[in-house]
């Protein structure tokens, strides 16, 4: 396949992606948009065009929106269709390629768009589903003997987030400020967190909502799962540590979320599942699959003083994973808890083997105690005040790339 848009080598959004996201056109105009190189689609001005008619099941301009809800609720038969039709439409001598007015009407340098959070998030889960991070904190916390808890490789586990405090790519946050009890000192003290830390996740965002007390099996899963983000989790460790016992996340967690601004769907990431690394012992039935449940997403992470250079810090694998999409959302719907369009269930942290490949400061720098050497010769021991750390993503296979672009984010100092 092959665009008659000039695609950059190496662009995430090749004529294979096809991602969706929300933007705001010439600072005032709101629509649901796609990308293709570095061109944005309005695809409310493209529907209006009459593109999407043949398409059954999209009767209304759902792109006329400020959140892909409405457009994710059609479900797989419509998004899909709408997915294949832009891809056809973007395609070498296709009908629109030599239509200067649609093109004019409806294609914007992305530079010109400002993206806005994809879609509205009503439930957030975080999981804690790679293995290698949990190893590294367990030890961390409880030494080498007790890493793992003993329900860890029984139970994808889980809690449940904050929704209210998520927001896209680009974004600025101040620092948490909280109760904190360092190790030598008998009383918690209150000011801005010192341990701020961030998380590199990945995101699936769900396309249905369910009754309470069904269940979706990891057969129905992936149905009932539009697309992924790139994700990055702030956690402030010290708030953290001192907060979570016994009921867990609290404050340490749930002041701010990042996510990336475009949704890149399943059916993009087809061509790179992966099988998902063997599970022992052996799961209980409702957590058993079939297939290639992993994808092979490469994760770079990057810490950027102000002022400063881009310093690459982590190189992971969303492949990693213990445990799968699949496996995340029928645990999570196996006692019938019902789930809503655009709800958000994040993987946890992506560690992988390698020490350069842990998805936290926390591992990274071993708890503080390994700081990160920048290139402008300072020392990172956690995240200090005006870093932006950004995340980049992508699968790529046999001159296939699919990529999330990035998420990035600013910590401002305490307010
Ligand atoms: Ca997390």
């Amino acid at each position: 396949m092959k665009s008659f848009i000039n695609i950059p080598e190496n662009s995430d959004f090749s004529i294979h992606n096809i991602p969706f996201g929300v933007g705001v056109f010439n600072k005032e105009y709101i629509s649901c948009c796609t990308r293709i190189g570095d061109m944005v689609i309005d695809l409310a001005t493209l529907y209006d065009y009459g593109f999407f008619d043949e398409i059954e099941g999209i009767d209304e301009n759902v792109f006329e929106a400020y959140t892909l809800n409405e457009f994710i609720e059609l479900g797989k038969p419509v998004t899909n269709a709408v997915r294949l039709k832009i891809q056809e439409l973007l395609q070498e001598n296709s009908k629109i390629a030599d239509d200067e007015k649609t093109i004019e009407a409806c294609f914007y340098d992305c530079n010109s768009v400002q993206m806005m959070m994809p879609v509205h998030v009503p439930n957030y889960t975080d999981f804690y589903s790679s293995i290698e991070h949990a190893t590294n904190v367990g030890k961390m916390f409880r030494g080498e003997e007790n890493a793992l808890l003993p329900n860890w490789k029984h139970i994808p586990v889980g809690y449940h987030g904050r929704a209210s405090s998520i927001v896209v790519s680009g974004s600025e946050f101040h620092r948490p400020k909280g109760q904190m009890k360092p190790a030598d000192a008998a009383n918690p003290i209150f000011g801005p967190c010192k341990q701020l830390d961030f998380e590199l996740e990945m995101g699936f965002i769900v396309n249905k909502n369910t009754e309470m007390g069904d269940s979706i099996s990891t057969t129905e899963a992936n149905d009932a799962i539009f697309g992924m983000v790139l994700f990055n989790d702030w956690s402030a460790r010290d708030i953290q540590s001192w907060e979570y016992v016994p009921l867990g996340p609290f404050l340490g967690k749930n002041f701010c979320s990042t996510v990336s601004p475009w949704v890149v769907t399943l059916e993009a990431l087809e061509p790179f599942r992966v099988e998902t690394p063997k599970q022992e012992p052996e799961v209980l039935d409702y957590l058993k699959f079939e297939g290639k449940q992993n994808i092979d997403i490469k994760l770079n992470v990057y810490l950027q003083p102000e002022n400063g250079t881009e310093n690459l810090i982590s190189e992971s694998n969303y492949k990693y994973m213990y445990w799968n999409m699949a496996q995340q959302l029928a645990h999570h719907t196996i006692n019938g808890c019902n789930v809503e369009v655009g709800d958000l269930y994040a993987s946890g942290t992506i560690s992988g083997k390698e020490k350069n490949s842990f998805g936290s400061m926390l591992e990274l720098t071993w708890r503080g105690t390994k700081p990160l050497k920048l290139t402008d010769g300072s020392e990172r021991k956690f995240i200090e005040d005006n870093d932006t750390i950004i995340m980049r993503g992508y699968a790529e296979k046999e001159g296939i790339r699919v990529g999330f672009g990035e998420v990035s984010g600013k910590v401002l100092p305490a307010k």
